[in-house]
C-alpha cells in the first residue's frame, strides 16, 4: 500500500507528538502550543498537517492567530478545496433531510460537526443565515464557493452574513458589517412544531433563534401544566409553546428587545395557539432578582423552565457558573407544586452533563424535593454531536417531575 503524499503546492505543517495524537484519536483541532513548524505558511490556507518524523496526517485549515492553530478537514490530500466544500455542503444538505420534521428553520450546517470546521449556516424559512467563524472560510474564493452551493442547493430568497467582531478579532480578520451576501429578503416567519415566529436577519442574538431547543420545546409540552413561568424566554420559544398546555405563561427576560419581539410572536399564534384569550405577560426583570423576589412571596408553579444564557464561557468559570446555575435552579425547585415539572438547561459546553446533573442533584437536596427524570435531553438532531470533537455536545437539557 503506497503512502498519501501531499499535494503539490500545498505548504506543510509539522505538529509535536501531542498535536498528532490528538489527530489521531479523532479530534481536528490542534492547537498553537504543539504547532512544530509553520515556515512560510499564509493566513487561512489550506494545509498538509504532518507529525514530527513527517508521516502526512491530512489536511487542514491553518489560522495564523486563533489558538486552534489548524482545523483539520479530510485525512487525505486536497487537491481542490472548492470541490470539497461543494460536496460536504451537498452531504450536510442530505444529512438533514430525513431528520427534520415540522419546521422551517434548523441549522444546515454545523461548523465541526459537518466537517466545515468554521461554517455556521442556519436557515429560517427562504433566508439562510451564515456565520464565518475563520480565516480559512473568510477567504473570497470560498465565500463564493459557499454562496453559490447554497443557492444551488437550497434556492434560499436571500443569504445574509452575521458577523461576530469578536470573533474577527480573535481570527485577525478586519472588521466587517453583518448584511445581505445575497438577494434582498430580510425578515419572515418561520414555524417549528406549528409555532410560528418573526425572523429578522439582523436582529437578534445567535443567527436569529435558539434552534438548537426545538426539539426541546415539543418535549417540554408533553408535561408542562398549570401555572408556567419560562425564565430567560428571550423571543418565547418554551411560553409560546407551553401556552395551550397551561393555564397562564409568564416569560421572564433582562432584554426590553427580546420582550417585544416575544409579544410580536404572541400575537402571531393568538388564533392557533392561545384560546379564550389567554395572554402571555411578559416581564422584563433580572432572572436572579426575580426568582429571589417571588420565592419569598410564596409563588407557586405546575411548571418551570430555566434557560439561562452560557454561564462558563471558560474552564476557569466552571464554579461560579455551577454556583449560578444551582442559586437558580433551587429557587425554582422550591417554587414548584408538588408534581411540578421543571424543565432546566444549560448551553455552556464547559459545564459537562454529569456536572450539570451533580448540581441539580445538590439543589434538589437543598430544596427538600424529589426528582424524577424521564427525560435528560440535548441538543437537536440538526445539531449533530460528532463523538470524538466534544465540543460539539453542549446543550443540556433535563425534564425534572418534583415530588
Ligand atoms: N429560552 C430562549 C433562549 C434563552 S437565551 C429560547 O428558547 O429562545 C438567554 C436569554 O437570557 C437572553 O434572551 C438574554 O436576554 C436573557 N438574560 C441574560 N441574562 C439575564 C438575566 N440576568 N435575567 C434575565 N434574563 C437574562
Amino acid at each position: 500500500m503506497s503512502k498519501p503524499s501531499a499535494a503539490p503546492s500545498i505548504p506543510t505543517i509539522k505538529v509535536s507528538p501531542r498535536g498528532a495524537a490528538r489527530l489521531k484519536d479523532g479530534h481536528v483541532w490542534v492547537y498553537r502550543s504543539d504547532i512544530v513548524s509553520t515556515d512560510g505558511v499564509s493566513p487561512g490556507s489550506l494545509v498538509t498537517v504532518a507529525d514530527h518524523r513527517g508521516q502526512i496526517l491530512g489536511s487542514a485549515l491553518y489560522s495564523s492567530s486563533s489558538q486552534i492553530a489548524i482545523r483539520l478537514i479530510s485525512h487525505d490530500p486536497v487537491a481542490d478545496f472548492p470541490a470539497l466544500l461543494r460536496q460536504r455542503i451537498t452531504e450536510a444538505v442530505a444529512y438533514r433531510e430525513p431528520i427534520i420534521r415540522d419546521t422551517n428553520a434548523y441549522r444546515v450546517i454545523f461548523s465541526e460537526a459537518d466537517f466545515l470546521p468554521g461554517l455556521i449556516v442556519d436557515r429560517y424559512d427562504d433566508i439562510l443565515s451564515m456565520q464565518i467563524l475563520t480565516q480559512a472560510m473568510d477567504a473570497e474564493i470560498v465565500r463564493e464557493t459557499l454562496i453559490s452551493e447554497l443557492t444551488e442547493r437550497l434556492h434560499p430568497a436571500s443569504i445574509v452574513e452575521r458577523v461576530d467582531p469578536r470573533v474577527r478579532q480573535l481570527e485577525d480578520l478586519p472588521p466587517r458589517p453583518s448584511g445581505l451576501v445575497q438577494g434582498e429578503k430580510i425578515s419572515t416567519i418561520f414555524a417549528m412544531n406549528g409555532v410560528q415566529f418573526h425572523f429578522d436577519a439582523l436582529e437578534g442574538q445567535k443567527t436569529g433563534a435558539f434552534l438548537d431547543q426545538r426539539e426541546n420545546y415539543a418535549a417540554a409540552v408533553q408535561y408542562a401544566h398549570g401555572e408556567a413561568l419560562d425564565v430567560f424566554c428571550y423571543h418565547g420559544g418554551f411560553a409560546l409553546h407551553l401556552a395551550p398546555r397551561c393555564t397562564h405563561v409568564a416569560g421572564v427576560d433582562s432584554s426590553r428587545l427580546a420582550l417585544e419581539i416575544a409579544e410580536q410572536n404572541a400575537k402571531l399564534n393568538h388564533a392557533q395557539l392561545i384560546d379564550g384569550g389567554k395572554e402571555i405577560e411578559w416581564i422584563e426583570a433580572n432572572a436572579f432578582d426575580l426568582l429571589k423576589d417571588y420565592a419569598y412571596s410564596g409563588q407557586r408553579y405546575g411548571t418551570i423552565v430555566l434557560d439561562p444564557p452560557a454561564f462558563a464561557k471558560s474552564k476557569r468559570d466552571l464554579d461560579a457558573a455551577l454556583r449560578g446555575y444551582k442559586e437558580l435552579n433551587l429557587r425554582a425547585l422550591k417554587m414548584l407544586r408538588p408534581g411540578g415539572v421543571l424543565v432546566t438547561c444549560s448551553c455552556s459546553y464547559h459545564v459537562s452533563q454529569p456536572d450539570f446533573l451533580g448540581m441539580l442533584a445538590a439543589a434538589a437536596l437543598d430544596a427538600h424535593r424529589t426528582l424524577r427524570l424521564p427525560e435528560v435531553r440535548g441538543q437537536a438532531k440538526d445539531h449533530p454531536i460528532l463523538l470524538n470533537i466534544p465540543e460539539t455536545a453542549y446543550l443540556k437539557c433535563v425534564i425534572a417531575v418534583v415530588n
